[in-house]
Formats: structure tokens, sequence, C-alpha cells
């Protein structure tokens, strides 16, 4: 069985076609700026080199019509006919309350999907044409969305609610929802299995990359984790500010003559690492002027991993305990230092790291002592093969 996964952005889209008889990737790649002067595809099919197009690509259709041109080419294409593709599988960002898993598209569906783009008006909108490319482009092959917020629907409403007054949950369905559902639920399957597949587990889940969350996972379902109502939520991120108290909002609005639409953009691409450091949004870059002597780097490094350590330790009082920790996505997989770092803010839990396993990366690795009495685990996410894996049980 053969299947297509698509992300698309407002001006983006990727994608990659899984064999999943043994879930390879046969070809995957990127289209940038759609719509926008210096569109490009940059198309990389397994066992040659990656080629790149530029050409006008005016909307997604067209974008998406390219991909599927070069997947069915004589010479860099790896399937002979587009037939070959079972279904296509799609990243969707907010499912709101009406998705708690992954559905085949449908009438309804399409007709939910569209009541959800006021709570995520820059990607919602960008899902649904990809939908509906794929629709004009593959009649007959069905399609199926995958939501980053749906595996956090478990949580309870003492962990998803806000303490506002309660029409506005009511009139607009504010609440918490929480993001990278996908990479949770990959990155705890597979820490579920890695301690043998009990019967209870406590895990709690840290995807750590240029956006960041933490969720608390029992027994396979989320109870709380860090993003809420919007993905600004929780902690400092690349450019997004965390959590902070709300007051600062009408304050600063108030003194630097902002309207919301400035305020919300400040706190969404000028602050965290950005805004403490003053000079990268990327962690990579924080971590090299720290070593240089910068104050500031090593503020927002110090404030990034205690941060998180307080979220852990505040997700170990919802479990009533903790089997493992998971790191994952860019700085969790990679940053040993940042690991460490924070697993000493929780040594006093019993949880103690083997440093020569720490600098392991790459596949999933224990890298807590045998002693421990919390294993602590890097585990690679995989969102696009989660989705895959989501589309084909569907299709069954
Ligand atoms: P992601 O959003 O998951 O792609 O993660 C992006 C973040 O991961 C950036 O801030 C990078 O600096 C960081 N990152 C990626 N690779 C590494 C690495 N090898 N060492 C440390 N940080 C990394």
């Amino acid at each position: 069985m053969k299947i297509l996964v698509i992300n698309c952005g407002s001006s983006s889209l990727k994608f990659q076609l899984y064999n999943m008889d043994n879930n390879e990737v046969l070809a995957k790649g990127l289209v940038e700026r759609i719509g926008i002067e210096g569109s490009n595809l940059q198309y990389s099919p397994k066992g040659m080199d990656k080629i790149v197009i530029e050409t006008p690509l005016p909307n997604h259709d067209e974008a998406i019509k390219l991909v599927m041109d070069k997947l069915v080419d004589p010479e860099c294409g790896v399937i002979s006919d587009l037939s070959e593709i079972n279904g296509v599988g799609h990243r969707v960002v907010h499912g709101s309350k009406y998705f708690t898993e992954s559905c085949v598209v449908t009438e309804d569906v399409m007709e939910k999907l569209n009541k959800c783009v006021d709570l995520a008006p820059l990607h919602n909108p960008a899902n649904i044409m990809g939908i509906k490319a794929c629709e004009k482009l593959m009649p007959g092959v069905k399609n199926v969305v995958v939501f980053d917020t749906a595996f956090h629907q478990t949580m309870p409403a003492k962990a998803y609610m806000y303490a506002l007054p309660y029409e506005y949950y009511e009139k607009y369905d504010i609440r918490k929802y929480g993001f990278h559902g996908t990479s949770h639920r990959y990155v705890s399957k597979q820490a579920i299995e890695m301690l043998g597949n009990p019967e209870h587990s406590k895990i709690i889940t840290c995807h750590l990359g240029n956006g960041s969350s933490i969720a608390a996972v029992k027994d396979g379902k989320v109870i709380d984790t860090t993003m809420g109502f919007t993905p600004l939520a929780g902690f400092e991120m690349g450019t997004r500010c965390g959590d902070i108290d709300p007051a600062i909002v009408p304050y600063i609005m108030k003194k630097e003559n902002l309207t919301p639409d400035e305020v919300d953009n400040i706190m969404n691409k000028k602050s965290g690492l950005l805004g403490v450091t003053g000079k990268s949004s990327d962690f990579r870059d924080a971590e090299a002027a720290m070593n240089e002597g910068d104050e500031r780097a090593k503020l927002a490094l110090d404030m990034f991993r205690y941060q998180i350590a307080k979220f852990i330790g505040s997700y170990v009082v919802a479990l009533g305990g903790c089997d493992a920790i998971v790191f994952t996505a860019g700085i969790g997989e990679n940053n040993g230092g940042h690991r460490a770092a924070i697993c000493e803010y929780l040594s006093f839990l019993g949880l103690e790291v083997d440093a020569e396993k720490n600098k392991l990366r790459g596949s999933n690795i224990e890298f807590s002592t045998a002693n421990s009495k919390v294993k602590a685990f890097i585990i690679p996410t995989d969102e696009e093969l989660m989705i895959a894996q989501d589309t084909m049980e569907l299709l069954k």
C-alpha cells in the first residue's frame, strides 16, 4: 500500500510518499513560496539526487500537480501511475472540539473543518486547500485528516478550562486544546513499548523544537499539556513567549500604543529565545553565543531549562508519579546539554543520567542509568509516519 502524506502551510507544502509494506519513504520534498514570486519545488526521490525546480506556482492546486507529475516522471519518478497511491493523509493543525481522532474526509468532515478555521486562521485554510486540491487531482482516492489537537482531547475539564467567565467557553470555545499531538502520540507509544508495554504507564513527553510543548500521558492518554488555546502558551520557544502574566498584554499595548495584531505578532514572532537574546531564534546560535560569554544568551537558555523542569515537576504531580520522561524534536533529540541540565533539576525524583548514553542520538535511546528511578528516553519523532499509519488503518 502506498500513502502520500501532505502538510500544507499558507505558502508551503511538505510531502512524503510511503511504501507502507516496509514504512519506506519513496520520495519526499517541499514546495515553497506558493503564490509568491520565486516559487520552487525541492524533490528528493529515494536513491537519487535532490532536484530543485523553480517555476511559478500560483496556488496549492498547481503545487500539488507539480509534485504528482514528478512522482510519475519517467526519469525521477518513484511510481509509474498515480493510481498506485491508495490514500492521502493530511496534517491539520486544529480540530477544535469536533475531532478526537483522525478520520476519512467526507462532506460532514469538510463542514466541521470549516468551523475550525476561526481557531487557526493561518493554518487550517491551507490544510483545507490541500485536501480540495487532492480531491480534484486524484478523484476516487480517499483523503484522511490527522489533527495536531486530537491526541489532547482526552484532557479532563479541570485541565483544559481557563478561569475566565464561563460564557467565553460557551460562546467562543475558549479552552486549552494543545498542539504537537501527533508527535506526542508517536513518542508516547514508542515509550510505552520501551517500558515493555505495561498495563499502566505515566509518561511525560517533551517536544522541544522551534515550537515546543510538553504532555502528561497516563495509560496512553493525555491528561494535560503546555500549549493552550493557541500554540503560544507553555514555556519559552524560539520566537514565542510561552506563559506570561496576562496583565502584561494590555500594559504593553498602552505603553507602546500597539494594536491587538501587533502585540500578538510580538508574542509569537519576536519573543522567546529571540526576544531575550536579541540575536537569534535558533538554539544552536544561542548556545554558541553563551559559550562566547554572552550573558543574555545564557539567561535565555537558563530560563528555557528551568521552565521545562518546572512543567515536568507539575506533571509528575498531575500523573501521581512518572515512569519515563521522553525528549524529542530538534533540541530534545540533539542537545545533550539541555537534556542533562533539565534532568539535573529532577534528580530529587531519583532520575540519574548516564553521561555516555546521553551523547548518543539518531535512534530510540534510554539514557538514564540502570539504577535511575525514572527512565529518560531520547525518541526521534516521526509525525509523517504516524499520519501515514493512521491513513492506512482508516483505509483498511
Ligand atoms: P525543530 O523545530 O524540531 O526542527 O527544531 C529546531 C531547533 O532545534 C532549532 O532551535 C535548532 O537550533 C535545534 N537543533 C537542531 N539540530 C540541533 C543540534 N544538532 N544540536 C542542537 N540543537 C539543534
